[in-house]
């Protein structure tokens, strides 16, 4: 109210000086003009108290719209920001301030850069060039200094005003998403681990995949090879039978053929010799389908290893005895043995084994053969050695492949299986096989296996 009477005194003051101005202009008023100026003077103030009323609401009215207006700009939920061409604040609303820890005062009138590491201060540079050049603002995301400590993260949208009667203006609204972003960082940084684990997950189980398909193919391509090796098998047993098998028997039907005549004649010393030769056929026939028939058993991998303890020096001589019937006349088998005496092993696969060692060693050869077994704690060692006709070097790597015969024991009676089946015995009893030897001076074969479970 005070300012309000002083407004009006002023007022007054201001007016009387004019009317003193327009004085000498005033005509002489009759008494009944004075009296209607006197009304007229009245209605005009009245007018002027009311239209001065009426001012007055509207001031407060202008006051009150800008109280809201300061309200909305300070107390906004984002910050606001004026800045000039030269990238000084002209204007920043409170939120602002508090994002950036200052007082409103210490701001305005600074650079915006200033508040911002030289690298971010030139990204704001080349946008505020962008924008007052163009009127474009893409929104971008600047490390803003807050004065206590630290930065944060704040994301800014922006446009550029311009006014006939100012230099335009760039307004910016800045929003602190440094929370925003750590999360979403997070988030990311969990999908990744998820992905991660998906990866890892993946190649395990692609891994896990891959080796169940390689087992299955192996499976599959072992039963089709042991299919094939039956198949192989029976062809090549057809064929043998036509050949290596008709030998015995035509041996044996010959010597019968002979014992009968010999029987007529009456020469029965001379039978016994027949007999023999009756015997070593019917001996080699058999061998011929044993071979087969374990070859069979062992592709078909029924064959289980039954290993027991047993004197080795017995079991050998008892074997050598079993071959004897097929030595040449003067062949004989000489056996040393050293080392402990017993082994635990297969006799079974054992005696097999021996068998057809000794029995290449009396085909191959016509010299005596040498025998030699050796047990350490964990090893037994047995070479079978020769003075026969050797095996040609070209043919030494076939060896042990099945139906396999060097060139130079075509003359010989075999099937090509014997070596076969000792290896894959061996392969059982976890033992391996090596040999030496000379063409035309002899062979040794040694084989190397576990002496104790
Ligand atoms: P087979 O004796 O029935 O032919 P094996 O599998 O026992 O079949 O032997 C394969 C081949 O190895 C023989 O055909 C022969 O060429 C050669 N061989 C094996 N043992 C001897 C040996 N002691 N001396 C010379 N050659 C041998």
């Amino acid at each position: 109210m005070a300012d309000e009477n002083q407004i009006n005194h002023e007022l007054r003051s201001k007016a009387e000086a004019k009317a003193r101005k327009q004085k000498h202009s005033r005509p002489d008023l009759s008494m009944e003009n004075a009296k209607m100026l006197m009304h007229e003077l009245e209605v005009h103030q009245i007018e002027l108290e009311m239209q001065n009323q009426e001012l007055r609401e509207v001031q407060h009215r202008l006051e009150d719209a800008r109280d809201r207006y300061t309200d909305l700009f300070d107390f906004a939920p984002v910050g606001y920001l004026i800045l000039n061409e030269k990238g000084l604040i002209q204007n920043i609303n409170l939120t602002a301030c508090t994002m950036m820890g200052t007082d409103r005062s210490q701001i305005k009138g600074k650079p915006f850069s200033g508040f911002m590491s030289s690298g971010e201060s030139g990204t704001l540079f080349l946008m505020l060039r962008e924008a007052f050049e163009n009127g474009m603002i893409n929104p971008l995301e600047l490390q803003i200094k807050h004065s206590g400590s630290g930065t944060f993260t704040a994301l800014i949208h922006g446009t550029v005003t311009e006014s006939d009667h100012a230099a335009p203006v760039c307004r910016l609204s800045v929003q602190d998403v440094t929370e925003l972003r750590k999360t979403e960082a997070l988030q990311q940084r969990h999908l990744d681990l998820q992905k991660e684990k998906e990866k890892e997950y993946t190649q395990k189980y692609t891994q896990e995949l891959e080796a169940l398909v390689k087992k299955r193919t192996q499976d599959l391509s072992e039963a089709l090879e042991s299919e094939k090796g039956v198949n192989e098998m029976k062809s090549a047993f057809i064929t043998i039978a036509s050949h290596e098998l008709r030998t015995p028997v035509t041996i044996i039907m010959s010597s019968i053929t002979l014992i009968d005549r010999l029987k007529e004649l009456g020469h029965y010393d001379k039978i016994d010799r027949h007999i023999d030769r009756i015997k070593s056929a019917v001996h080699n026939f058999t061998n011929i389908l044993e071979d087969f028939l374990s070859l069979e058993k062992l592709e078909k991998g029924v064959v289980r290893v039954k290993k027991e303890t047993f004197d080795v020096q017995e079991f050998v001589r008892s074997t050598i005895e079993e071959m004897e019937g097929m030595l040449k006349t003067d062949q004989h088998i000489t056996y040393n043995h050293e080392g402990k005496i017993q082994v635990v092993q297969d006799t079974k696969m054992l005696r097999n084994i021996f068998s057809n060692l000794l029995a290449n060693a009396i085909k191959y050869s016509d010299a005596d053969i040498a025998v030699q077994t050796q047990i350490t704690d964990t090893q037994l060692t047995a070479s079978i050695g020769d003075h026969g006709i050797g095996i040609p070097e070209e043919d030494r790597e076939h060896l042990f492949q099945r139906f396999f015969r060097a060139k130079n024991a075509k003359d010989f009676q075999g099937t090509g299986l014997g070596l076969s089946i000792v290896e894959r015995h061996l392969d059982l009893l976890g033992g391996s096989i090596s040999f030496e030897t000379e063409l035309g001076q002899g062979s040794t074969f040694t084989i190397e296996l576990p002496s104790s479970v």
